[in-house]
């Protein structure tokens, strides 16, 4: 069942499109590496394209492609295609864009390995990239170049949650004839839609919210148009980027309560937000459901709703932020986000903490930072949790 009509929830039960025919009612992991041909002649035209068999798992398998719809489907692009991590996913975004020559813009707050791959490895590869502040638009106005090939967003933005106008700086992308990717990953296609806000590429760490049970690591690239989707398609089968049947199973899997998840989830991280902005041990907080968000409007206006990650400082800094890691009790000190549990991390010592001073400090990571994806557990239990916490601080 693929009606466009349908909700957002029905459409994460039911979109996909795959018809089973023994009638099963979850898609099978079709575990195998490669598929019987019925004769030559249709091994043939499989290849050719001019029929849409499937041929080997790394170019395609029915369990992989169920979940590559959905997602697209949900994100209302022309296709999906299956990573075998977030960071294959950007990396097939990366090398399907750029090359000897090229230019990327960014925004300067991304996902650590994000823009570290761009200035430590792709430099080898000849593409050029500027890390700005995409904030504001006039940033990146002024960082495009002739040969800018790519404009890379991830909004709201890892760890600052810096929030970036999609609209706006695809409108001005597109007078320049340039692409934009968005890193939807922090949140998902139930609360942002980059493509209808006219990017061209939205990607996902799909280990993170939508598979949301912290038990696989996956990737997601939907494009907009035929095109761009072919041109990414062939990257991922000749990079052999792709993902593995139980992995596109296990995400099916979480996808399908992805709206009713994220609810709850943001529920509890609106009072928790409410909670630590007003606690004397908290010196500042950012999260996308406060009005004291910098750019509390445009999330109102680019989002459904603001999300389950928040970020906070600690009065005292480094030491304060090590104290209330090692008191929480409920919430698991641990990276990653997006899951039913809460998770609560201090980058300052951890994600973060080979960056120099400088470094940290343009992308605005101070030592008293600590920065918590709320789950879906009881409110006041995780309210309670941090409040101890605290209080040790
Ligand atoms: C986790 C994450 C990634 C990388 O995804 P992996 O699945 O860990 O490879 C990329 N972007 C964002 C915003 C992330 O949070």
């Amino acid at each position: 069942m693929q009606d466009e009509n349908l909700g957002f929830n029905s459409r994460a039960v039911h979109a996909g499109g795959f018809e089973d025919p023994k009638g099963s009612a979850v898609t099978p992991i079709y575990q195998t590496s490669t598929f019987k041909f019925e004769n030559a002649d249709h091994g043939a035209k499989c290849f050719s394209g001019e029929e849409d068999g499937y041929i080997y798992t790394r170019i395609g398998n029915p369990t992989i492609n169920e979940l590559e719809n959905a997602v697209a489907n949900l994100e209302g692009g022309f296709g999906g295609i299956g990573a075998s991590s977030g960071m294959a996913a950007v990396n097939i975004v990366y090398l399907a864009f750029l090359g000897a020559g090229k230019h990327l813009v960014a925004h300067n707050s991304l996902y650590g390995p994000s823009r570290a791959i761009m200035e430590s490895l792709y430099p080898k590869y000849g593409v050029e990239s500027s890390f700005v502040d995409a904030t504001n638009v006039e940033n990146v106005r002024k960082a495009i170049k002739p040969n800018t090939s790519l404009i890379y967003l991830e909004t709201p933005a890892n760890p600052t949650i810096g929030i970036t106008d999609i609209e706006a700086i695809s409108k001005l992308a597109h007078e320049h004839n340039i692409p934009v990717c968005v890193d939807n990953t922090f949140c998902s296609p139930y609360l942002q839609k980059p493509l209808e806000l006219g990017a061209d590429v939205v990607l996902h760490s799909m280990t993170k919210f939508i598979n949301g049970h912290a038990d696989i690591v996956a990737g997601m690239v939907v494009s907009k148009t035929e095109e761009h989707y072919k041109m990414m398609r062939g990257v991922m089968v000749n990079m052999g980027f792709n993902m593995d049947p139980h992995q596109a199973w296990l995400t099916r899997r979480g996808l399908k309560t992805l709206g009713i998840r994220i609810d709850r989830a943001q529920e509890n991280a609106q009072k928790v937000a409410e909670f630590l902005e007003n606690h004397p041990k908290v010196e500042w907080i950012l999260y996308p459901g406060l009005a004291s968000h910098p750019q509390f409007e445009l999330a109102n206006r680019q989002m459904k709703g603001p999300g389950a990650m928040i970020s906070f400082g600690l009065k005292g800094g480094l030491v304060a932020g090590k104290k209330m890691m090692d008191h929480v009790k409920l919430a698991l000190l641990a990276v990653s986000l997006g899951g039913i549990e809460t998770l609560i991390q201090h980058p300052a010592s951890m994600t973060h903490s080979k960056l120099s001073k400088e470094a940290k400090d343009i992308a605005g990571i101070t030592d008293g930072l600590v920065r918590l994806s709320v789950g879906i557990e009881n409110v006041e239990d995780i309210i309670a949790d941090l409040d101890q916490a605290l209080r040790s601080v």
